[in-house]
């Protein structure tokens, strides 16, 4: 599962390489991501960072006051999460623009406080509350609607 892909949105305009981390994919269940993708966002870590191939379409939502959302103009994916104050390339990459193949299993669902009623995920992974994320960190501050957390 070490070895480097290439990643892409809807379009093509944007593509990248990176070697997906093994400990796995990361779902996250908040509003903000369901707002933006439709559905919860299926994390992935690259090992050594996110690499850029191609860029004249990415773009970076400012989010909140912790986070930036990276997506394609033309085709409007969506394609990374990043911290504001994480290292360069060390985003979560949304699975959805990787191979299949190439994303490893869920190893835990986070925000799972705020998932929807409408739908259930059946794997045993451990589900982790937004307080139990935050670990005492404040709440993030959305710059969209308030009721997008
Ligand atoms: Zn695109
Ligand atoms: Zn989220």
């Amino acid at each position: 599962m070490t070895k480097a892909v290439t990643g892409k949105c809807l379009c093509g305009a944007v593509t990248f390489t990176g070697t997906p981390a093994e400990r796995g994919t990361g779902v996250c269940h908040c509003k903000m991501c369901r707002m933006q993708s439709s559905g919860p966002f299926f994390a992935v870590r690259m090992v050594d960072g996110v690499h850029i191939t191609q860029d004249q379409a990415l773009k970076w939502y400012d989010a909140s006051d912790i986070g930036e959302r990276g997506f394609c103009t033309d085709c409007g994916s969506t394609l990374f999460w990043r911290s504001k104050d994480c290292e360069p390339g060390q985003w979560a990459v949304s699975a959805g623009t990787l191979p299949d193949d190439a994303v490893p299993e869920i190893f835990e669902h986070i925000w799972n406080d705020d998932k929807a009623p409408y739908y259930e995920f059946a794997d045993a992974a451990p589900r982790r509350t937004a307080a139990e994320c935050l670990d005492g960190t404040p709440e993030p501050k959305p710059n969209g609607p308030t009721d997008a957390r």
